[in-house]
């Protein structure tokens, strides 16, 4: 399987490259204005000829506008190996992103999407410049020395005091803002969640409670940062006044040196500005540590992240199934927990055979369900498409094959032609209404203010829960899928739409369509060929559904499933 996060920073690493080299013909160029000086106190003012001034500038401001270029080049160059890289590893983070939210809920992996925005910052900005600026601080030390050895100790001790003033920065925040960013990803979070059932929060008058929670976990990532940020500025004064005092000294020294004769008086400026060049990048990883920190921090969940999470495995592309589907000995765990919910389930259809799975509240139909669109795990046995197991086709490709209308229908923010199309780039506008009038729902659509171009918002905001089924379903039989599921796809559905959920099962079975549908209603078992009885996460029994189940007139009051009494033994054997 492909790691890209590791291609993406082995590319990046050949561009660091370039950045070094650029780096270091920046850091050369910044022996100009020193060497400028020196030329001017010690050449110019002695000889007092004009033309020397005037080349001497001339050359000066020449070097510089090349130190200019280059270090808006540097600047460009680094931006793109940003995007380069954003573009390496984005999609693969994506899918690992929904991977790991489906394999365990609690683990927030939405903040890994803003992680690669961190990471993507510092290796594009002043932090990484600076760190490629840090091997040119002993050369500009080693200057320094060459001046006077008293010069060249002011630097390095001055260097010193402001590294240990960072690192002592490093140490006395850096558990302070770990927790304050715990805090505030608990405070986000718990307001994302919140915020999707605004409804019930004003209704039940929850709103105190919850707000007194949200602010709990605010409060606290507020004072541990207000604490880090005053631990960090009294190290941030104490280092200004240390750079100051610096300039000071160097300067008191470099008068007493020439004073003495032991220097030329070009020297006291120069020196003083390179005490400044050996300084900047010291100061400016300084001044970027917060962000370093970060970047730091970002890049090993990134790296967990790639590391744990499987990303899509390029699997080979298998033609479109036919639509058998076989179960064997199915045993399934929710993500994340062992107990099975669901053991030693065997059955299987034909293409175009209607299956209706039954059975009490918590029986272990939607984890069936689930297990069969493949999104939870199989721990024991095999569910088979066209003989091959889910897990050997391509996620992508079964997705495109299979059409699954889950309990809680959830539609994303877009049209209704956008929802029912799966979000799919190249579809043209039969394809949707095929798909709605399969389903029966062309017309409802047409109904609507602004018919298929309908906006609904999260959640789909604006249809009520029949209309979100129905769209649901036309969203489920989109691009002729070879198998279709649906759990319980009329639960919120009136007389009308239940008969057109009938007449969508039977097209779909009379084009040859495997359909697998979780039901309470007679009306609908009615059109199954098959019966899959579910008790307590074990297999009842399993047949056709003539045999099996003995429809009675009247529906009861809770609209269930009579089972016939003399078929309700132990669970037939699967066929085919
Ligand atoms: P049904 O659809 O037949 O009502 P489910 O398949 O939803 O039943 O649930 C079967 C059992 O699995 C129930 O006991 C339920 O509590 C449990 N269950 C459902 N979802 C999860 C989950 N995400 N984690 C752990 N247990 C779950």
């Amino acid at each position: 399987m492909i790691n890209q996060f590791k291609s993406a920073l082995s590319v990046y690493r050949s561009i660091i490259v370039s950045i070094l080299l650029f780096s270091a013909v920046i850091n050369i160029l910044m022996f100009v204005s020193p060497l400028y000086m020196l030329q001017l106190y010690d050449r110019v003012l002695h000889s007092r000829s004009e033309m020397t001034l005037i080349m001497l500038t001339l050359i000066a401001v020449g070097l510089l506008i090349t130190y200019a270029v280059l270090e808006w080049v540097r600047s460009r160059v680094l931006v793109r190996a940003g995007l380069r890289f954003d573009d390496m590893i984005s999609d693969g983070l994506f899918t690992r992103v929904i991977t790991q939210t489906m394999q365990s809920p609690q683990s927030r992996s939405e903040f890994a999407l803003s992680d690669i925005d961190r990471l993507r910052e510092f290796l594009t900005g002043q932090g990484l410049i600076a760190i490629c600026d840090l091997p040119w601080i002993p050369v500009f030390l080693a200057v320094c020395f060459y001046f006077h050895p008293i010069i060249g100790w002011i630097a390095v001790i001055g260097a010193a005091i402001i590294f240990a003033l960072a690192i002592a920065n490093e140490v006395m925040t850096k558990n302070l803002l770990n927790e304050a960013s715990g805090y505030s990803q608990s405070a986000t979070h718990f307001s994302n969640t919140t915020l999707r059932n605004v409804e019930v929060i004003r209704a039940l008058g929850m709103e105190n409670s919850l707000r007194s929670r949200w602010s709990i976990f605010h409060r606290d990532a507020l004072e541990t940062q207000a604490l880090a940020s005053d631990r960090a500025g009294v190290l941030l004064s104490t280092s200004k006044f240390v750079r100051m005092t610096l300039q000071i000294l160097i300067l008191g020294a470099g008068g007493y040196l020439a004073i003495t004769n032991q220097i030329s008086p070009g020297a006291i400026v120069a020196a003083s500005i390179m005490m400044g060049r050996a300084l900047q990048p010291v100061d400016q990883v300084v001044g970027q540590w917060k962000q370093f920190v970060g970047a730091r921090a970002a890049y090993g969940r990134l790296k967990k992240m790639f590391d744990d999470v499987p990303g899509e495995v390029d699997r080979l592309e298998l033609p479109k199934p036919s639509g058998r589907i076989s179960v064997e000995q199915l045993a399934v765990v929710a993500p994340g927990t062992r107990t099975p919910l669901l053991q030693g389930v065997t059955f299987s259809l034909e293409p175009g055979e209607v299956l209706a799975v039954i059975g009490p509240s918590g029986a272990g139909k939607s984890s069936l369900i689930r297990s069969m669109v493949g999104v939870w795990p199989i721990v024991s046995g095999a569910i088979r498409l066209d003989g091959a197991e889910l897990s050997h086709w391509k996620q992508n490709d079964l997705g495109a094959h299979l059409g699954y209308l889950p309990q809680d229908v959830e539609l994303f923010a877009g049209s209704i032609a956008e929802n029912i199309s799966r979000f799919r780039d190249e579809v043209t506008p039969a394809e949707i209404i095929e798909a709605a009038t399969i389903s029966g729902v062309h017309q409802m659509i047409q109904a609507l203010p602004d018919g298929y171009e309908t906006q609904i918002g999260v959640g789909g905001g604006q249809l009520s829960g029949g209309q979100r089924q129905r769209v649901g379903l036309a969203r489920a039989i989109f691009g002729k899928p070879s198998f279709v599921i649906l759990d319980e796809p009329n639960a919120n559905l009136d007389s009308e739409g239940e008969e057109a959920l009938a007449k969508t099962v039977l097209e779909l079975k009379a084009h040859g369509v495997s359909v697998v549908f979780v039901t309470h209603k007679i009306s609908l078992v009615a059109v199954s060929d098959k019966v899959l009885i579910l008790n307590a996460g074990k297999m009842q029994a399993f047949g056709p559904t003539k045999e099996l189940l003995q429809p009675t007139q009247v529906t009861p009051p809770a609209g269930s499933v009579q089972v016939n009494q003399s078929e309700n033994g132990p669970a037939k054997k699967a066929q085919g």
